[in-house]
């Protein structure tokens, strides 16, 4: 069961109530350079990137939003810290929604300014709570545990939202984010018990991208699953593209969101009778960025592979030198190794 939210809208995009969880992701590049950075959201805009943030780190940056915008088609949130003044400026700009860690920003005069901005031009606010912006622990133990840190984040999300209340703004996105995966777990699942403002979903600095997908898809899996999370970001330290590939991955394997090819592979075993990582690879590469729902099924022998390969929508169950092509349920040739993959892509192209 998902956990019952309110919608908040981003542009065109609703974040919360019964929207789909929304893939985001974050630009890499100097927001000042308007070139880069548009290109960048166009590649993550077409790989299904929904809604994309960008760091505005001084006036310069704030400027150039109204121009981003102008080249890209999803909503973009401008990411402030330490600044009051830049939030305004991004929202005078146009931006669609603006992330704040209230606790950062100098003072609740300056953060009541952003309110206020954000008030006028109609859109919300996601009040980011970072673990690495708290109070460390004043005990004798070096650092505090999961379960310690949770819980601070969780005091500290409450106040600024009680604080946003107060000055009459509840167009609200959350997101309490630690790099430690179980005090995000813990932090987000004790937060869902306090409030319905929706909820930006993800493990921070998570790491590189091998390293980043473990820790992200626990984290963010382990929320979806009990129902927390109405749009998500895998942050990893790599190509932002693969943040987008990893988040719908994460989605279509809770079968969340069915964008895109369920690719099933076996992992092999003394069995194999062709190169089954070369054929696997290849057909990877060619249905990547497909959006339609597709499952295929590419499996080392016969022992369990006529049987994944027939619950696909298309699949090879391969013998020595050669495999059988699945469609829907039923073998329809049997072909040379050599042959597998193109034959599968024309019988793809017809479904
Ligand atoms: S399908 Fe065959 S080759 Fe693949 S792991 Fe199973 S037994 Fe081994």
């Amino acid at each position: 069961m998902r956990r019952v939210t309110r919608p908040v809208k981003a542009g065109n995009i609703t974040i919360g109530g019964t929207a789909p969880v929304s893939v985001q992701s974050m630009t890499k590049t100097d927001t000042r350079d308007t070139a880069a950075t548009i290109a960048q959201i166009k590649k993550l805009q077409s790989a299904g990137c929904e809604i994309i943030r960008c760091a505005v780190l001084d006036e310069e940056a704030a400027g150039k939003i109204k121009q981003i915008k102008d080249g890209i088609k999803i909503p973009l949130v401008a990411d402030i810290h330490f600044n009051s003044k830049l939030a305004v400026l991004a929202i005078e700009a146009g931006a669609d929604k603006i992330r704040i860690n209230p606790g950062n920003i100098g003072s609740d005069l300056k953060v009541k300014e952003i309110i206020a901005a954000a008030k006028s031009a109609r859109i919300p606010i996601r009040i980011g709570v970072n673990a690495g912006s708290l109070e460390k622990y004043s005990g004798k133990q070096r650092k505090d545990s999961a379960a310690e840190t949770a819980k601070k984040m969780v005091k500290k999300a409450v106040s600024f939202i009680r604080f946003f209340e107060r000055n009459k703004f509840e167009d609200i996105v959350l997101s309490l984010k630690a790099s430690d995966t179980l005090a995000t777990i813990e932090a987000y699942s004790r937060m869902a018990k306090e409030c319905d403002y929706p909820f930006h979903v993800g493990v921070t600095e998570a790491g590189t991208i091998s390293g980043g997908t473990i820790k992200s898809s626990v984290g963010i899996g382990v929320l979806l699953h009990s129902g927390i999370g109405d749009t998500i970001r895998v942050s990893l330290a790599g190509d932002p593209l693969e943040e987008i590939r990893v988040g719908y991955g994460i989605l279509r394997t809770l079968k969340l969101r069915e964008k895109g090819v369920d690719l099933i592979v076996c992992p092999t075993c003394g069995r194999c009778g062709v190169n089954l990582f070369a054929l696997a690879e290849k057909v990877e590469k060619l249905v990547a960025g497909l959006e339609k729902p597709v499952r295929i099924a590419v499996m080392g022998c016969v022992v369990n592979g006529p049987g994944e390969a027939s619950g696909a929508d298309l699949g090879i169950a391969c013998g020595k030198g050669m495999g059988m092509l699945f469609k829907n349920g039923k073998v329809i040739k049997r072909v040379r190794e050599d042959k597998l993959v193109e034959e599968l892509i024309k019988e793809l192209k017809k479904l």
